[in-house]
């Protein structure tokens, strides 16, 4: 079962709320885990169940990033806000930086949610390749 993160900043909370409502049978299936105040709206939207981390400034984002790097997450769908300051700004780019660095399918607005929900790819049981940090990993051994 797929597993996928929401985070979305309070000026994007109504975007994601409306999205997600329209894409209602696509989550039926999937694992939900959200930073806590999207969390607990979207699983009162969808009635089902969401795994509710800490507030996204009180350290959810950074929960959902360790999660990343531990292989737990196929998709991060993450609404930031690109019209207000936030002050976890930090733990946003990290956020974002560490589903680049595993390669997961990150949509930050609807257009790219949509072009995720409608993907073909998900069908087809998709297997994102998991970039290999071996030699990052060892860069400091001597030979
Ligand atoms: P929230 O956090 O879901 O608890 O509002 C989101 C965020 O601002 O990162």
């Amino acid at each position: 079962m797929k597993t996928i993160a929401l985070v979305a900043h309070d000026g994007k909370k109504a975007a994601l709320l409306e999205w997600i409502e329209k894409h209602q049978s696509f989550f039926a299936d999937k694992q939900l885990i959200a930073t806590g105040t999207t969390g607990k709206l979207i699983s009162e939207k969808l009635q089902q169940p969401v795994r509710c981390m800490a507030s996204g400034p009180l350290g959810g984002d950074q929960q959902i990033g360790a999660l990343i790097a531990e292989q737990h997450i196929d998709w991060l769908i993450f609404f930031w806000d690109p019209l207000s300051s936030q002050p976890h700004d930090p733990d946003v780019k990290a956020l974002i930086r560490l589903a680049v660095v595993w390669n997961i399918p990150v949509a930050c607005n609807v257009a790219t949610a949509d072009f995720i929900v409608h993907s073909s790819l998900y069908q087809q049981d998709y297997q994102r390749s998991v970039p290999d940090f071996q030699q990052h990993n060892n860069r400091l051994q001597k030979s």
